[in-house]
């Protein structure tokens, strides 16, 4: 799951950036409402945390815009307590929800878990593909009837994006804005070197899947020929 968060204030941005990524979500940060409209409308993001007091174009008028463009991206407004009016206007704008700061971090997750679970149409909590299961909430992966194993962060979130279509070839970007964000200063190299993390914990679990790699083009999920 990949969010953008738009807030100006920078030690609250950083705050909620690392307890989301604690929580297994990517997440990219931008700090003004013109860069929260262009990244949202990106169509990259499965959810957007929207300050509604941002410099350069406030939130209600991101989200207006967002609406206007047919993007229907789950919005959750973040609003001071005295922003009664900005409030109605924003869900009247088409927010899902909205939080009045200062808020809880373990009521902004359920909020966020809330908004996810009524916009998408089905989000198991369990993915399957040929005998491989990859459990969502304790990123465990295993095999039917055999032995498992917990993934890291960055391996557990390549493979959801893998599992979650498996006819889609997924390039070496997409894994990076996914997985790693835009702003991130880590090499192109880096999704080869979990792409082989994870094959290495396929095979050792007897996994009857394999990740191909589609050359210049990125990696895709197939059952193996023989066990097809
Ligand atoms: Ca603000």
């Amino acid at each position: 799951m990949k969010l953008l968060i738009a807030e100006d204030e920078r030690e609250l941005s950083a705050a909620l950036c690392a307890i989301l990524r604690h929580n297994n979500y990517s997440v990219d940060a931008v700090y003004d409402g013109q860069d929260a409209l262009d990244y949202a409308a990106s169509g990259d993001y499965d959810g957007v945390i929207l300050d509604i007091m941002l410099p350069r174009r406030d939130g209600v008028s991101v989200l207006t815009e967002l609406r206007k463009r047919g993007i229907d991206v789950p919005v959750l407004l973040l609003t001071a307590k005295s922003d009664v009016a900005d409030r109605i206007t924003g869900l009247d704008a088409g927010a899902d929800d909205y939080l009045t700061k200062p808020f809880d971090t373990g009521e902004l997750l359920a909020r966020i878990r809330a908004m996810m679970r009524r916009r998408s149409q089905y989000v198991p909590g369990e993915l399957k593909y040929g005998n491989i299961r990859l459990n969502r909430e304790t990123l465990e992966l295993s095999v039917e009837g055999g032995s498992s194993c917990r993934l890291g962060n960055r391996e557990f979130q390549m493979l959801e994006l893998m599992m979650s279509n498996p006819q889609r070839i997924v390039s070496t970007e997409q894994f990076m804005s996914h997985v790693w964000g835009y702003d991130s200063e880590a090499e192109i190299g880096v999704v080869w070197v979990y792409i082989s993390h994870l094959r290495k914990k396929l095979a050792a679990l007897g996994a009857n899947v394999e990740i191909k790699a589609q050359r210049g083009v990125g990696y895709c999920l197939e059952i193996k020929p023989e066990q097809a």
